[in-house]
C-alpha cells in the first residue's frame, strides 16, 4: 500500500505548509510538540522524507530511524528531560493515526 504523499500532514508540517512549533530542525527531521500530549512532555520526532510507517521503512531508512533517536535524546538533554518512553506506533492495531514515521518522545518530568 503506498501512503499519500500529497496530503500527508507530517509532511506538510515539515515542509511549514501547516504551523507547528518547531522546536528543532535539521535537513532530516524536524521535532514539535504534540498538539494532545500524552505526557507532561510530549514531542514528536518527524522525518522529512515520507516513510508510512515502520512497517514500511527500507533498509536503508536504518541509519535515519537512528538519527531520530539521536535527535529525541538530544533534547531530552537540552530540556533536561530525564526519565521518558521513545515510542514509534504501528499499523493502526498499534495505534498509529498519522500515515507518516514518527517517534513519540513522552517525558515524565
Ligand atoms: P500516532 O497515533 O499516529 O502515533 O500519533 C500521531 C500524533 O500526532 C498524536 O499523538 C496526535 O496528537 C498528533 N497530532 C495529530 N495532528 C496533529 C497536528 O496537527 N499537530 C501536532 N502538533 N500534532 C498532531
Ligand atoms: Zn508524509
Amino acid at each position: 500500500m503506498k501512503s499519500n504523499m500529497d496530503n500527508c500532514l507530517f509532511c506538510k508540517i515539515s515542509k511549514k505548509e501547516v504551523p507547528a512549533e518547531i522546536v528543532f530542525e535539521n535537513d532530516e527531521l524536524v521535532i514539535f510538540p504534540d498538539i494532545n500530549p500524552k505526557a507532561p512532555r510530549h514531542y514528536l520526532v518527524v522525518s522529512k522524507k515520507h516513510i508510512g510507517s515502520v512497517k514500511e521503512m527500507v533498509k536503508e531508512d536504518a541509519e535515519l530511524l537512528g538519527k531520530m533517536i539521536w535527535a529525541a535524546r538530544e533534547e531530552t538533554r537540552k530540556r533536561k528531560i530525564n526519565g521518558y518512553k521513545l515510542i514509534f506506533n504501528v499499523g493502526r492495531g498499534g495505534g498509529q493515526i498519522i500515515d507518516h514515521i514518527h517517534l513519540h518522545l513522552l517525558g515524565f518530568n
